[in-house]
């Protein structure tokens, strides 16, 4: 008889933009997923799609608080990742990534699964290495507007050692660049939704700052690809390990390349640069070419138009 005891699989904030398509790989790959949120960015459109599947059950529930559950695997992603959502309320960001990082870690300590932690290029602050390797400590500010996520995010890479050092727990730790892709929230207030939203709009494109300032984005089945590799690896690959896309844009170039993807009229309007800004980000990623034969694949046009497609169709929804 074939073996049909299925992996079983975690994935904390799995109703959000990422984690919607984790749960729809995992339970490709043939693995039994629980997804677990509280729904504060997250939405139940998102996984809709799943949901007649016996192989996907959902969780409402807040990280910050134990569970219990028996699974093989754990993706750690529960945390508002926009800044308009994280400064909502920072405390609770807080908390989401420090006691949600706890929790998990006991969990994966008590039922010995694999953990991964999704963290973040901004645990490199505004960074004075560039690109960025692992190896870089960051320039994080701890008492700004941004530090409830950053710090948060780097804390929880601490536990995530910790428990590796003093309890074996087999870590993966990923940071991560800008990912962009259809699902994300189309307020959310992040560039690349802003843009398109304000493109299709016909409204004016909102540039913070002289728009000079540079990001990295990734598509997200990309991303995607990269997570599944890490956990695949054996138990010495820890990570911190970068995901992200080399490939380097000023605010000004996105705008362009959205205002002609979506032949809009729109016009730029610059807007201050909110507080601690980064002011370059770009991932070098030898490492996760090297442990993961990892890199991108999905050109930054080619991303967009998947993801000002889906927007489009968003508002055409709406207008119906
Ligand atoms: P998202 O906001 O769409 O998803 C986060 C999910 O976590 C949402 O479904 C939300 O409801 C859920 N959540 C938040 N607080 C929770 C709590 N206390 N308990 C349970 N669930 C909770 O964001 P995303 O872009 O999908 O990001 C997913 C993860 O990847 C986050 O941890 C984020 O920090 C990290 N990340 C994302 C990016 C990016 O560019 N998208 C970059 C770096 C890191
Ligand atoms: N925890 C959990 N689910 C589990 C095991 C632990 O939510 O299956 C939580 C537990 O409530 C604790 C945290 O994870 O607050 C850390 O667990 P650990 O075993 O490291 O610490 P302890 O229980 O000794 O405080
Ligand atoms: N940004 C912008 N206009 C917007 C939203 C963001 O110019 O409408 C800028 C923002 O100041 C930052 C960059 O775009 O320099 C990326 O912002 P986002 O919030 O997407 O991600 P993060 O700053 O966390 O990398």
């Amino acid at each position: 008889m074939k073996n049909i005891i299925k992996k079983r699989v975690l994935v904390t904030g799995g109703a959000g933009f990422l984690g919607s398509f984790l749960c729809e790989r995992l339970l490709a790959d043939g693995c039994d997923v629980i997804c677990m949120d509280n729904f504060f960015t997250g939405r139940k459109a998102n996984i809709a799609h799943l949901m007649d599947n016996p192989y996907f059950e959902l969780m409402r529930h807040d990280v910050t608080f134990p569970f219990y559950v028996e699974v093989d695997e754990i993706y750690n992603l529960a945390c508002p990742a926009s800044p308009v959502h994280y400064q909502f309320d920072p405390v609770q960001t807080t908390k989401t990534s420090v006691h949600g990082a706890i929790n998990v870690l006991g969990l994966a300590k008590r039922v010995k699964a694999k953990v991964l932690q999704a963290s973040t290029s901004e645990v490199y602050g505004d960074p004075s290495v560039h690109p960025q390797p692992e190896s870089y400590w960051g320039n994080v500010n701890p008492i700004g507007i941004r530090s409830c996520y950053d710090e948060g995010k780097r804390c929880a890479e601490t536990l995530f050692f910790d428990y590796w050092r003093q309890h074996q727990v087999r870590i993966k730790v990923v940071r991560i660049f800008n990912t962009y892709g259809p699902r994300m929230h189309p307020h959310d207030g992040r560039v690349v939704s802003n843009f398109i939203m304000q493109a299709l709009r016909g409204e004016d494109i909102t540039i913070y700052g002289d728009g000079k300032q540079t990001r990295s984005f990734c598509y997200c089945s990309d991303l995607i690809e990269g997570w599944i590799r890490l956990m695949a690896t054996g138990d010495d690959v820890t990570g911190p390990i970068n995901i992200g896309n080399p490939g380097e844009f000023t605010m000004i170039e996105l705008a362009e390349n959205v205002i002609e993807l979506t032949n809009s009229k729109s016009q730029l309007i610059f807007e201050p640069l909110p507080a601690d800004d980064p002011k370059q980000r770009k991932p070098d990623i030898t490492l996760a070419k090297e442990k993961l034969g990892w890199e991108p694949t999905v050109p930054l046009r080619e991303g967009l138009a998947k993801t000002i497609e889906y927007f489009d169709g968003l508002l055409k929804e709406r207008n119906a």
